[in-house]
């Protein structure tokens, strides 16, 4: 078992030693069985490295390399070393003084716990390598030395070198000398001896502590100035060293690269595009060896499944970039086809969302070439427009028409043919749309609203294709239907014939009689005056907080009315006037004599009319506000 062990260990060290190695090797007899002589001859040729290891291998080499007389080996070894060592202090072994130069670069204490991975420095005046945790359990001040050695005569310290000068970066701050406290231990003891030889007067015992003494403070005086050089030597063997690593990470990077390199290139040959092959992050590709037949089934099987999924991932980003493309053709086709038509014809077309459900558009932007669509490729769909949007508004009108209480589908279809009303004509046909919009609540009156509202793009909160958007969005408005009935019922007008355009032309006011009276502030009694659009978005918002349970309105006669609208503003400020018949917008309020101005003069319409056939703002809302107070005096005759 012994035998075992000592050839496991001697096969370990032989990997550090390769000159020995080789010469074991081309020997048919091992090295520590060879005869001194020869021995001695081999050492001859070693460095301090080399021997150091030696000694480590076995016992028979430690006790010839560690013997008293195999100075001179060592001596040799440093002499001939390449690193050009500092010189042995005289007091010290040359294999110690190798040890503490070339040995390894941990802690010299035997209890130490620190295993720093870091290279603990040589004090060149203790002559120890130690670690700072150890430094500091062993080091002494001369300051606490009475307290510490109260045995001890002080003057011993002038035997023994202080660490201070040994490690100049570590204690510059100290302001105290430091001690090893086992060189105290030993120069105390040593002391001691002389000193007894001398009480026992042994003849020449005081010459023998002098001569002692001397040689002592030599040694320390010797360290002390051999300091400069051995730090100096140290720090450019920690340079050279460092130097050293930088270069074998870096040649083993390159090394690294080359074989990523080449694992991509293998993929490239595999067909793979190197768009893929970016960025890629595997440990397979951090191995610092050369890439092999056999190690490449290995690393292929790593990246490919990495590799697919990028390029899965690209082409549908592509793909999808693609598609975007081709709508905003589509897009554009659709404003071309729109422009083309009359403006007050603009609420019928859909949104352009919608447009790329249409069968004919589908094709064209789900086409799986790679292609571009290109504007003239869309004529054919483009012929298909008009019947597809004759048969959305149908759709729309059928579902619509099913929305509306019987009474008022029965009893207008019943009417004479002559007179006969469009159910979905009618001001009381009132529709409400569940999506989220900013103007919440909405009330849209009759087909014509309906469509107007679902063709606005902005309205990106409703599903996609108007058999979704008036299945899940749209539906009955009874609120804004009771409203309707009871402001008809105020005017004595019929349900089953006002549309409308005909209570826009009237554009009387109307006040809400289930409001409270209001105070203002100098304390007289008001109502609001509201138009009739205002007054069914009063009584849904009412109607649904649970302020009111049911519509009641008083129709202002036509004095109080002119006065009301004379206080009136418009608020149409973030409202667009477009000429309906071409393409000029008027920005803001101020442009509305220009815009008047411009259709008078550019269309010659002597008379423009606002929203019903000329302007029209942007939003299909057409609201005025803020409403005019209207003083309760006014009514009073
Ligand atoms: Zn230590
Ligand atoms: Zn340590
Ligand atoms: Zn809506
Ligand atoms: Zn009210
Ligand atoms: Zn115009």
């Amino acid at each position: 078992m012994r035998g075992s062990k000592k050839r496991s260990k001697t096969a370990r060290d032989r990997q550090k030693i390769a000159p020995a190695t080789e010469s074991r090797k081309a020997m048919p007899i091992s090295l520590s069985e060879m005869p001194l002589d020869i021995l001695l001859l081999i050492f001859g040729w070693l460095g301090p490295r080399e021997l150091l290891s030696l000694a480590l291998t076995n016992r028979g080499f430690r006790s010839t390399l560690l013997a008293d007389n195999a100075g001179p080996i060592w001596k040799a070894a440093r002499i001939r070393s390449q690193e050009g060592p500092p010189n042995c202090p005289p007091d010290l072994s040359e294999a110690r003084w190798a040890h503490l130069l070339f040995g390894d670069m941990k802690c010299d204490m035997r209890e130490c716990e620190c295993n720093s991975k870091f290279e603990v420095p040589v004090n060149f005046t203790l002559c120890r390598r130690v670690c700072k945790a150890c430094m500091d359990k062993h080091l002494v001040a001369d300051k606490k030395f009475k307290k510490t050695f109260p045995d001890y005569d002080k003057s011993i310290l002038e035997l023994i070198p202080s660490a201070n000068a040994g490690d100049p970066r570590r204690f510059k701050k100290d302001k105290y000398k430091l001690y090893w406290d086992a060189d105290i231990h030993h120069i105390a003891k040593q002391v001691r001896k002389y000193q007894e030889e001398i009480r026992s007067e042994k003849p020449g015992a005081e010459d023998a502590l002098l001569s002692f003494k001397s040689a002592r403070i030599a040694h320390a005086e010797y360290v002390f100035k051999h300091r400069h050089i051995c730090l100096r030597w140290a720090e450019e063997q920690s340079r050279l060293r460092d130097a050293e690593r930088q270069r074998l990470r870096e040649e083993a990077r390159l090394r690294i690269e080359a074989r990523k390199n080449a694992t991509l290139k293998r993929f490239e040959e595999l067909g793979y595009d190197p768009r893929d092959l970016n960025y890629l992050y595997s440990d397979v590709l951090k191995v610092d060896a050369e890439l092999t037949e056999d190690d490449w089934p290995d690393v292929r099987a790593a990246l490919e499944p990495i590799i697919i999924s990028r390029r899965t991932t690209r082409l549908e980003r592509e793909r999808q970039a693609l598609l975007a493309k081709r709508r905003r053709v589509v897009e554009q086709v659709f404003k071309d086809y729109k422009y083309a038509n009359p403006p007050l014809k603009w609420y019928t077309l859909p949104a352009p969302d919608e447009l790329y459900e249409m069968p004919e558009f589908s094709v064209l932007i789900n086409d799986p070439s790679a292609n571009k669509l290109k504007q003239r490729n869309c004529t054919h769909a483009v012929e298909a427009l008009p019947s597809f949007i004759a048969a959305r508004i149908d759709n729309i009108r059928t579902a619509l028409l099913g929305m509306l209480p019987p009474s008022l589908v029965v009893q207008t279809a019943s009417a004479d043919t002559d007179t006969r009303f469009d159910p979905l004509s009618l001001v009381a046909a009132t529709f409400q749309c569940s999506a989220t919009h900013w103007e919440d609540g909405h009330v849209l009156y009759a087909l014509e609203h309906v469509l107007l509202h679902m063709s606005d793009s902005s309205r990106w909160n409703h599903p996609t294709g108007h058999p979704r958007v008036v299945q899940d969005a749209l539906s009955f408005s009874q609120a804004g239907h009771d409203a309707v009935i009871s402001l008809l019922a105020s005017l004595g007008w019929d349900v089953h014939t006002t549309t409308p355009g005909e209570l826009d032309k009237l554009d009387a006011r109307f006040v809400c009689m289930q409001c409270p009276v209001q105070v203002d502030q100098s304390g007289r009694e008001f109502r609001r005056a509201l138009d009739w659009r205002q007054c069914v978005q009063h009584y849904t918002a009412f109607k649904h907080r649970g302020r009111h349970t049911m519509a009641e309105w008083m129709l202002l006669n036509e004095e109080n009315i002119r006065l009301v609208k004379m206080h009136e503003r418009w608020n149409l400020y973030d409202s667009i006037l477009k000429c309906l018949h071409c393409d000029c917008l008027f920005q803001r309020l101020d442009h509305l004599k220009d815009a008047v101005a411009h259709v008078q003069q550019m269309h010659g319409i002597p008379k423009p009319e606002f929203n019903v056939d000329y302007f029209l703002p942007r939003s299909e809302q057409r609201s005025r506000s803020p409403i005019t107070a209207f003083a309760m005096d006014l009514q009073e005759p």
